[in-house]
Parts: C-alpha cells; structure tokens; sequence
C-alpha cells in the first residue's frame, strides 16, 4: 500500500468511469471500500486527511453489542452488533481480543438485575457469543479487580465482549481493500461533486493535500464514477450541501471524551462497566496495550463545531474523574491523566422539516446508534450513524444499494467470512506490537536482516525504528502524527512521551519519504503543538 504508486495509478487513468467512489476514509468508507471491490466493482476511496483521523481513531475501543441499548430496548441493534462482534473476532483475530467485564453491584437487588440482563444479552449472541456472564460473590469480585472500592461492595456480574485497536483495524482494512483492486488514497478531499446534464452525480472532483505546485489547480483531479458514496461521518452534511445547497441536515454530533490512566489504577485484566452514571449513561474502564482507557461522555453539539480536533470540555473531564473515583480505590486526578481524546459521534438524528423546529431534541443519548442510508434524488449515497461494530453490515446495505443506483452488475456481498489484513489465529495480546498481526514477521525480519532498525524510539515502549520505516513503506503513514497516533498508539497512550519521540520518527520518516530538513523541523513543531492538546494541563 504505497501512495505514490496508487496516485500513479489514479492520474495515468483519468477517463476511466469508475464504478464506485467513496469520500472518507472512517470505518464506514473503509468498510464500503472493501465490501465493494471484494464484490467485484472497481472502486476508488478519498479520505482528506490520514485514514481514521477523525472518529474512527477515538472511540472506547470496543466491539460490542451495546448493554446500554439492550437496557433502551433498541434489541434489533443489539441483536446485529452482536452478530457483526462475532464475525468481527473471526475476521481479524488479530485485533480483536474476548475482553471479560465486570458490574460491580452494590445495592442487594443489583447482582440479579444485571445478571438477567446479561443472560438476555449471551442468548442474543447465540453461537457467535464470547463465553457465559455470571454472578460472582464479593471475593471473587474484588479478586478480578483488586482496586475496586470495596465499601459497600455486594459483588458482581461477569460477562464478555470484544475490544479492539480501531486506527490499527482501519489501516489493515485500507490494506485489504489494496489487495484486492481498490484504489484508497489518504489527504485527497473532495471539494465538489460533477453532475451531468440530468442533474444526476456523476463524479466527483478531489484536490491532493500533499500537492506542492504554485496553482492549486494542477493538485486538482475531476474522477467519473457511476455511483458516488458519501461516508464523511460528522461531514456528511457539508457534502450533501455540495449536492443540494438546501439538503435537509441529517448528523447530529455528540461528543464523547477517553481519559488514559497508569494501569495500576486498574490491575488485574478484567475491566470495569458502570451501568447507570449520574448523566444516565455507561461508563467504561477498560484495559488497553498496558494502560486503562476510561470514558466517555455524551455531549451534543453543533454541526459548525464539528472538527478533525475535537478537545474536551472541562465539566467533561470533571464528570469523568469524579465517576471513575467513585468506584476506584485510588481517585484518579487530573495530574494522573497520560493522555485525553475526544471524538465526536455521526448520530444519525431525525431533524424536522421545518428550518427551526425540533432542531435541539431529542438529547444524543437518546438517539438510535443504528446507521441511516439515503439516496438522493441526483444519486448521491449517505451513509451515517452505525457503530465502528457494525461497519461491516453497514457497508453490505450500502453496496446492496448502490449496484441498484449505478445500474451495476448485481453481486452479493463475500465480507462474511473474508480475512482482514493481518489475520493470525492465537494472538498474544499481552505482547506490545501484537496488533500487527501476520506482518510481525516481515518486522522482525527487516530488524534480523538490519540490527539498527530494532533500536527502541523510547527505553519504556517496545516500538522500534523498524515500526517507522514499516508504517512509511507499507501502511501509507505520511506524516509524524500519522504514525504515533494511529499506526502506534503513542499519542493516546501518552502524549508526552510521543513527544519525546517525535524528532526521531521525523528522520525515519524523512528519510523513507524523501523529505528535507525543512520537512523534519515543521514535523516536529506541528507534532508538538497536536499533543499539547492531549495532555490535561
Ligand atoms: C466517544 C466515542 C466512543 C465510541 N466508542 C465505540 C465503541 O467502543 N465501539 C463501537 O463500535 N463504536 C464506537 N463509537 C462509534 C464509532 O467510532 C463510529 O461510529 C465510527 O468511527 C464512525 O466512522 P465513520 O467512518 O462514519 O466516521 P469518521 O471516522 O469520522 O470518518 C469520516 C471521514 O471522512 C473524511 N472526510 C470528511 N470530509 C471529506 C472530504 N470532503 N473529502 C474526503 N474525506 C472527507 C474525514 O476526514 C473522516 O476521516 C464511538 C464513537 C465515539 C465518538
């Protein structure tokens, strides 16, 4: 997967019509990608920045069926999450890992509550379920979780789902879409769309961020395509707006925020699931590559707010804080806090007709995560809402859709039981770079073959030079961030120490690219100034 070598292929093929473009590079666009070249139809996908750079990057890491929508009573959402969980673990076994949690009941009535719901939830899985829940004493509860506050404690109820690597799984699906014929292509934003003479899309036009000629207009490209897709998560509107200036808004972003923590606030490998907060919402501990995501929040907010950078709200943080303190030993403070993200959600919400009226409610807690697709009168596919856990069924109605759009040849969906980059049967989770799967040995052999290259960027983390030099030559990682944070995790993991990595992966990367000093210093000044904005000052 070599940029260079993909634009090639665009630019020397321009009077093609291809069958299938895609704008955005999320789980949901990379998804469709794969589904629609894995069926046979020549596809072509443009994210305006690096692959998962937006939501897909910053979510709870989980690939589960929902408690919380159970509790809602959203069962058909439930019952196809938990569905795409288990194909999900066949899939990539590589990324997804069986993840036992804990609901530490402390009222009498709360163990059995939790535990009939829970059963309900094993049943809904069926065979494709991750193992039984139970209800389990106070003993055994705090010896899962021996940082648990223990006052009042009654015990608990166990159960399993998936959790996951979201960047990592985005790039290996930007890979196996590669594989198979697709064109993916990072920082190349769609800036129009082309109609023909019966006001039907046709195309779209799409400017290369990386172009460095004096006029604009040699970095811009018209691409022809019979059908055009868009999957811009919390952007669907500004491209619907391209279509039809007048187009009805269909997302309604709500902000959630993940505080990293040292993992001795969370020994043990169990993580921790709040059922009821006081905003009335979950909340998550959850073990991830050595350290302890928790979160999230569910802040509404305005489509103008809507950014690549979201940044946490303060009461977001505080809420965070004070309700993991309120079941840890240890309170965590604001001091403790390695690293803090926020993504914003692509709900899909039901505005009124009318401009002005039911645009505040209903509040996005409330809101369906189930996935939304529409077709529009001139052609144009939107795809939002949905779940990182269900990108997959999600880009199958799409597909399903657009042959039907386009006038394609119809051909059925083969992502069932289609393996993802990477795909390795018994994964060791417990060791730091397991998520990259089967190319572990392609790694290890460039450092057996170059000793230099295995080199730590960091004497507390296990990634190498080999990690850089390989997410530049394999994984289309274009800049510093690209790769410590979502080709490595070293940004969310901890901010300051990916800081204290940058000017290193800089040369690496200067060097594989082809980039000057000039390159390397404007890298390491805009890499610092990003995650500044991850640290809790
Ligand atoms: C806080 C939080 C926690 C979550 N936790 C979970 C979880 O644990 N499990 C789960 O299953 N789901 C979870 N989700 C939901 C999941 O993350 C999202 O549903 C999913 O990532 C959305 O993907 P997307 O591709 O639709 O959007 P995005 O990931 O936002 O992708 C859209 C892409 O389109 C690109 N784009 C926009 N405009 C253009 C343009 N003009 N040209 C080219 N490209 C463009 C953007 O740059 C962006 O990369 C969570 C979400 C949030 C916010």
């Amino acid at each position: 997967m070599q940029r260079d070598h993909l634009l090639k292929q665009l630019t020397e093929n321009l009077d093609k019509i291809w069958d299938i473009v895609v704008i955005g590079g999320g789980a949901t666009g990379l998804g469709i990608a794969v589904d629609a070249v894995s069926r046979g139809y020549s596809t072509l996908l443009f994210e305006q920045s690096d692959f998962s750079k937006a939501t897909s990057s910053r979510s709870t890491k989980l690939v589960h069926g929902g408690v919380r929508y159970l509790a809602q009573g959203d069962i058909s959402l439930v019952f196809e999450a938990l569905h795409e969980r288990g194909l999900l673990r066949q899939n990539a076994p590589h990324l997804v890992k069986n993840q036992a949690f804990i609901i530490p009941s402390y009222d009498w009535w709360e163990g059995p509550f939790y535990n009939i719901g829970m059963k309900v939830y094993d049943m809904m899985a069926g065979k494709l379920g991750l193992g039984p829940s139970e209800k389990i004493s106070r003993e055994e509860t705090m010896k899962a979780i021996p940082n648990l506050d223990e006052n009042q404690l009654n015990g608990g109820v166990i159960y399993h789902d998936g959790q996951f690597d979201d960047s990592r799984l985005a790039i290996n699906l930007a890979q196996t879409a590669v594989e198979n014929g697709a064109i993916v292509l990072n920082y190349m934003k769609v800036t129009n769309l082309i109609k023909d003479v019966e006001n039907i899309v046709s195309g779209v036009v799409v400017v290369n961020q990386e172009g460095n000629n004096e006029n604009a207009k040699l970095d811009e490209y018209r691409i022809k395509s019979k059908v055009v897709i868009n999957a811009t998560g919390v952007f669907v509107d500004d491209i619907m707006k391209m279509d039809n200036p007048s187009a009805k808004k269909m997302v309604r972003p709500s902000q959630g925020i993940h505080l990293i923590l040292d993992k001795s606030f969370l020994q043990g490998d169990s993580a921790i699931m709040i059922p009821k907060t006081s905003d009335g919402r979950v909340l998550f501990a959850v073990p991830w590559h050595g350290k302890v995501v928790v979160g999230t929040t569910d802040t509404p907010l305005n489509l103008d707010e809507a950014s690549l950078e979201p940044r946490a709200l303060e009461q977001e943080v505080e809420f965070v804080l004070t309700t993991a303190a309120q079941y840890l030993k240890k309170d965590p403070k604001r001091e403790d806090v390695l690293s803090i993200f926020a993504g914003l959600r692509p709900l899909a919400a039901n505005f009124s007709d009318k401009e002005g009226e039911n645009e505040e409610e209903p509040s996005t807690k409330e809101i369906s995560r189930s996935h939304r697709l529409m077709v529009s009168l001139s052609g144009l596919i939107t795809i939002t809402g949905g779940k990182w856990t269900t990108y997959r069924k999600m880009a199958e109605d799409t597909i399903n859709k657009a042959w039907m759009v386009g006038g394609l040849p119809e051909k059925r969906c083969v992502t069932h039981n289609m393996p993802i980059h990477g795909y390795v049967k018994n994964t060791d989770f417990d060791s730091p770079a397991y998520f990259y799967g089967s190319d572990r040995a392609q790694i290890e052999d460039m450092i057996h073959q170059n000793q230099m290259l295995g080199k730590r960027l960091h004497s507390d983390y296990e990634y190498t030079k080999a990690h850089v030099v390989w997410g530049a030559r394999h994984e289309m990682a274009r800049t510093v961030e690209d790769f410590l944070a979502r080709r490595v995790r070293m940004l969310l993991l901890d901010a300051r120490v990916s800081m204290d990595m940058a000017p290193e992966v800089a040369q690496i990367m200067a060097q594989e690219l082809g980039k000057d000093e000039k390159w390397i210093n404007s890298q390491i000044n805009d890499y610092t100034e990003l995650a500044k904005g991850y640290i809790l000052s």
